[in-house]
């Protein structure tokens, strides 16, 4: 198969016009990857708990390029045309928006805020407006509007499903594409990679922070999430 794409977590291929495989790697990065490990078995969780999150989205109407998970560390998916976009919803203060703004971390927020980055590498992922994401002909007014729309009913839908399983959905990191039928979609993955996840009881972090900030064994709190996404 061919390689599409590398990027720091994983690796895209090319199945058919219409098909990509998803390759799940161990690699962990943080803070612009100047943090980079090596953490086994990180793939094999991310892949499995992503599959989970899209059956689950998919179950309530909202279109991914998800199809099936076909091993351990591949997901087959539909082939999408990505925009250059990282779309970000919260619900808790935490991360850049704290460095950014002054907030104290957990401050829960009055509504859920959405925040528009530009993935570009170059520029370190910078936070944009509707109005430079126009500019920059990342996408147009009518598919921004719909991207945030279909964004706040995904955190609606994780925040009741992570909360009925003993979890607070803190922040999380949606990719939107279009697919081969042009249908708007929510691609990449969802995990601890992309999710702050804090326990609902203990408020210990069971996401990609115990890398960032050394709190922890990261597969540990991966594990935890996955045993509780399935109902453990
Ligand atoms: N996030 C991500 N990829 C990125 C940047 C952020 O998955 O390139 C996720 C991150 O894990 C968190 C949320 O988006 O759940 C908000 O991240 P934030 O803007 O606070 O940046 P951070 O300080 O986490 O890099």
């Amino acid at each position: 198969m061919k390689l599409l794409y590398e990027g720091k977590a994983k690796k895209v291929y090319e199945v058919d016009r219409d098909k990509c495989l998803i390759y799940f790697k161990d690699t962990a990065t943080a803070f612009d990857a100047t943090k980079k490990a090596e953490v086994e078995g990180k793939g094999v969780l991310n892949n499995t708990i992503s599959s989970i999150m899209f059956k689950l989205l998919e179950e309530k109407g909202v279109k991914t390029h998800f199809i099936e998970r076909v091993s351990e560390r591949e997901m087959l998916v539909w082939k999408a045309e990505r925009f250059d976009l990282e779309v970000v919803i919260r619900n808790i203060t935490a991360g850049s928006i704290c460095k950014r703004l002054g907030f104290r971390e957990g401050e829960k927020l009055r509504k859920p805020l959405v925040e528009f980055f530009y993935k570009n590498d170059h520029l370190h992922d910078p936070l944009i407006c509707v109005e430079h994401a126009i500019l920059l002909r990342i996408a147009d007014k009518k598919t921004l509007r719909d991207i945030v729309k279909i964004a706040l009913k995904v955190n609606t839908i994780l925040k009741r499903f992570f909360k009925s399983h003993g979890l607070l959905l803190v922040d999380f990191k949606l990719e939107f594409g279009r697919l081969p039928d042009g249908a708007l979609a929510v691609i990449d993955e969802i995990s601890p990679d992309t999710c702050r996840l804090w326990d609902a009881k203990t408020g210990e972090k069971l996401d990609k922070d115990r890398f960032r900030f050394d709190l922890g064994d990261l597969l540990e709190g991966y594990r935890r999430v996955l045993e509780r996404v399935q109902g453990g």
